[in-house]
C-alpha cells in the first residue's frame, strides 16, 4: 500500500510557505528556534499529538490545535491557530465528524497544499460504528488500542512521505511504541476479566467508548447526551435513565473535558455512583499526559468502580 495515497494532497504550497521554508534554512546556523526542532505536525488533538511525538521523536516539533482538557468536538479555532496551521509541513487529525472544524482553518490559513492525514478515515478494516445522526460514523475508533495501532502506521506512513531522509528512524520508533500499546492492549484485557460479566456495563457523557466497549467485552447502556454541545430533550433523559435502572448499572461516568452536572443529575436520578473523571479525546494533567495513560486511567477507573 503506498504511503502517498494516506496524504490528501488538495493543491500546491503557497509561495509564502516556500518564503518561510526559505527564511528558516537560511537562519539555521543563528541558534535555536523552534522551527529548527524538527518537522512542524499540527494536530487537532492533544491525544494524536502525543502519538505523534512517539513515531517523530525529536525529528519532529508537534503542536495541537485544541489544549489540553478541551473538546474537540465543539472547538472553534483561534486567529492564532490559523498561524499554526500555515506553519505545519504535516497536518493530523482524526475525521468522521471529530474535527472537521479544521477543514475550514486550513482554508484561512492558505494551506491547503500541506500534507493532510485523517486517520480515522485512512485505517483499513475496522468494522465502523454508528455516529450521533443516521449515515455518520462514530469517530472514536483510537480507544481500541488495536486501532491506535493502525493510527500509528498511519502516521508512521505519513511522516516518512514528507521527511523520507529519516524513514529508518520512524519505522524503528513506531515498533517500539506499537510494541508498548500491544502490551497495554494486553493488559486491558487482564484488567477487564476481573470484572464480572454482568457488571461490565458503561455509562458515560458522550459517546466516546464503542470501539473500546466492543474489543474489550463491555456493554454500553447509553449517554448523556446524544452529541457534545447540545442538551438532551426530557423525553431522552427519561429512556436513559429507565435503561439504567433496568441494567443494574454499578456506576457512571464523567469525563474530564465536559461538565459533570448532567452525569450528576443522571446519578441522582437512579440512584447510581457517579465515577470522575474518564479521559477520552483530550489529555489531561497528570497522571493523564499520554494515549498510553489516557487508556491505564479509565481502565483502572472502570475496574475500582465495577469489579
Ligand atoms: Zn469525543
Amino acid at each position: 500500500m503506498s504511503g502517498q495515497s494516506h496524504l490528501l494532497r488538495l493543491g500546491r504550497l503557497t509561495t509564502a510557505a516556500f518564503a518561510i521554508s526559505a527564511a528558516i534554512s537560511a537562519c539555521g546556523s543563528a541558534g535555536p528556534s523552534p522551527a529548527s526542532a524538527g518537522i512542524a505536525v499540527v494536530t487537532s488533538t492533544t491525544v494524536f499529538a502525543d502519538m505523534v511525538s512517539n513515531v517523530g521523536g525529536d525529528l519532529v516539533s508537534v503542536s495541537s490545535l485544541v489544549p489540553k482538557n478541551g473538546d474537540v468536538h465543539t472547538f472553534e479555532p483561534r486567529p492564532s491557530d490559523i498561524q499554526t496551521v500555515a506553519s505545519a509541513k504535516l497536518l493530523v487529525m482524526n475525521g468522521l465528524g471529530l474535527d472537521d472544524w479544521l477543514a475550514k482553518t486550513i482554508t484561512n490559513a492558505s494551506a491547503i497544499g500541506t500534507p493532510l492525514l485523517k486517520m480515522g478515515e485512512s485505517v483499513k478494516g475496522v468494522a465502523p460504528l454508528p455516529g450521533d445522526t443516521a449515515g455518520t460514523q462514530n469517530p472514536h475508533l483510537w480507544l481500541d488500542v488495536k486501532n491506535a495501532e493502525l493510527y500509528v502506521d498511519e502516521i508512521d506512513t505519513a511522516l516518512k512521505s514528507v521527511d523520507p531522509a529519516h524513514t529508518a528512524a520512524y519505522d524503528a520508533n513506531a515498533g517500539t511504541y506499537k510494541a508498548k500499546l500491544e502490551t497495554l492492549d494486553s493488559w486491558v484485557r487482564t484488567q477487564i476479566a476481573t470484572i464480572p460479566e454482568a457488571n461490565r456495563k458503561l455509562v458515560t457523557f458522550h459517546d466516546a467508548f464503542p470501539y473500546y466497549a466492543r474489543e474489550y467485552g463491555i456493554t454500553i447502556v447509553g449517554v448523556a447526551v446524544e452529541a457534545p454541545g447540545q442538551d438532551p430533550s426530557a423525553g431522552y433523559t427519561a429512556q436513559l435513565v429507565s435503561a439504567i435502572k433496568q441494567a443494574g448499572v454499578k456506576a457512571i461516568f464523567s469525563e474530564a473535558q465536559f461538565p459533570a452536572k448532567l452525569v450528576d443529575q443522571l446519578g441522582a436520578e437512579t440512584g447510581c455512583k457517579v465515577v470522575s473523571n474518564l479521559y477520552d479525546d483530550a489529555l489531561g494533567d497528570p497522571p493523564v499526559t499520554s494515549y498510553e495513560e489516557i487508556i491505564r486511567w479509565d481502565t483502572s477507573q472502570l475496574v475500582k468502580a465495577l469489579a
